[in-house]
């Protein structure tokens, strides 16, 4: 039977537009609908635009630093609106390059929303097309919960795009994106209380890491609040009147809920088809990133595996490589490093503790926590923490956490150790670059022991 396309992708995000692009070039005639902006959200919502508001926050702190090594600054002050207007050029012109991308790859883009008729048919905007495979690359959404006011709250989405800034501001969640924004917000100026629900911010985090950065966080400045969570949001004169469940009152100018995201597979159409979800709605998938209904294939954030981008670009290439390449494939989920663009960072790749010892008993643990150079002069509190894990039997590092300036940069290299399966004799073995903060991890010589 003949098709319009043999491939046809619902979502230009990261792996939706990978996807396109490595199939086109494997000689598949490609179509992608997109029903918001070519890009996705880690380029239009999400991880560009909220690292350049990160590096937009790290500045007072530099100011002040700057003292302490003979700098005069004078008087600072910071316009919201040059950095939201900057900020949204750079995302037009990563917009522009996306769809480059997809012209030059020879790839249909429908700019409008695409629903699954049956297995071979879509529905996008007015047209109905054919194809003979379609991979679903929808992503995920802010999920707001059911609180009385929620109406006044805001999620990152338009916490990147605030017409004016507020000057105190509640961050309600303890994930990825709630300590992301908190120390941004604190950085540029705004009095922040973090609300967290539970016990400790940053959960499935190795526990040193969640400890450590949550002092180092409230040290900054952020008022962190555990065991904490709104139960109405009120509109009032000047502002927003948040009372909490224990009945505690806090007035502010904004609040932002950052308390998970949800796959997109509403409205979509697989019910007509019969693709299965998982219980939060996102779709089921083999390694291979198949559904259950052969034809149709899903990546990225709306299978809920691990929801960073250059995962989604991974299974968006396996995917193109076995349908098109004819080189069955699949993404590696193992020792995928990653961070946290907290302030300070936070870097890590491979087990937390916990997870070290469930699977292999009995573990070493080497952890350091010392204060930055930079620091020496400046008088500043920050410090920075360093913790390898190595499985005893094997030598093997099984895993490396660092909080720390930097610490985005420092764990990549890391994780290719890991992927290698290097064992701390040979962490040992390498040399340190001296003076930084990375030697740290060659140079540990003595196991912890817990007190
Ligand atoms: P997370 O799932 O990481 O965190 C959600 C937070 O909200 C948790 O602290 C959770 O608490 C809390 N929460 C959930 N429901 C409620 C509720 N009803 N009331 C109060 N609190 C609630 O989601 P994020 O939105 O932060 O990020 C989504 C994903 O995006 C991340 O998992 C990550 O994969 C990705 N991401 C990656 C980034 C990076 O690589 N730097 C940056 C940003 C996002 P509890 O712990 O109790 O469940």
């Amino acid at each position: 039977m003949e098709f319009d396309y043999d491939l046809f992708v619902i979502g230009a995000g990261s792996g939706g537009v990978r996807a396109s692009r490595i199939s086109s070039s494997l000689g598949a005639k490609v179509a992608i609908a997109e029903e918001f902006r070519v890009g996705g959200t880690c380029v239009i919502r999400g991880c560009v635009p909220k690292k350049l508001l990160v590096y937009a926050s790290h500045f007072s702190e530099d100011f002040e630093d700057a003292a302490a090594y003979g700098w005069t600054v004078g008087e600072t002050s910071h316009s919201w609106e040059t950095l939201i207007q900057n900020k949204d050029k750079e995302i037009d012109r990563l917009n522009r390059i996306y769809h480059g991308i997809l012209d030059n790859n020879n790839v249909t883009l429908f700019e409008a929303r695409a629903t699954i008729v049956d297995k071979n048919t879509v529905r996008v905007g007015d047209k109905t097309v054919t194809a003979k495979y379609i991979l679903i690359a929808t992503g995920g959404w802010p999920v707001m919960p059911d609180v009385p006011g929620i109406e006044h709250a805001i999620s990152s989405n338009e916490a990147l795009h605030l017409e004016e800034f507020p000057k105190r501001i509640i961050v309600v969640g303890g994930g990825y994106i709630a300590v992301e924004f908190a120390g941004i917000f604190n950085g540029l100026g705004a009095e922040v209380t973090q609300l967290y629900r539970s016990t400790q911010i940053l959960r499935g985090f190795d526990s040193d890491v969640q400890n450590f950065l949550a002092d180092e966080i409230q040290k900054k400045g952020i008022n962190l609040r555990t065991h904490s969570n709104p139960a109405k949001i009120e509109k009032t004169d000047s502002g927003l009147k948040v009372t909490l469940e224990d009945g505690d009152v806090i007035e502010t100018d904004a609040i932002m809920y950052a308390t998970g995201r949800k796959p997109n597979t509403d409205n979509l159409g697989l019910e007509n088809v019969g693709v299965e979800l998982k219980e939060n709605g996102a779709v089921k998938v083999s390694p291979g990133s198949q559904t259950n209904v052969d034809n149709i294939y899903a990546v990225g954030d709306v299978t809920d595996r691990l929801s960073l981008t250059p995962v989604a670009i991974h299974e968006g290439m396996a995917f193109a490589e076995t349908v098109f390449g004819n080189r069955p494939s699949a993404a590696d989920h193992e020792n995928v490093p990653s961070a946290v663009f907290s302030q300070p960072q936070v870097g890590t790749v491979g087990l937390t503790e916990a997870e070290a010892r469930e699977k292999f008993g009995e573990v070493d643990i080497y952890k350091s926590e010392f204060r930055p150079m930079k620091m020496t002069l400046t008088g500043g509190t920050e410090k920075a923490f360093v913790k390898l894990i190595v499985d005893q039997k094997t030598d093997i590092v099984v895993g490396v956490h660092i909080v720390g300036g930097d610490a985005a940069e420092i764990i990549q290299s890391v994780g290719i150790a890991l992927k290698c399966k290097a064992t701390k004799t040979q962490f040992d073995a390498t040399v340190g670059v001296h003076p930084s903060l990375a030697e740290e991890i060659v140079t540990m010589r003595e196991k912890f022991v817990a007190a």
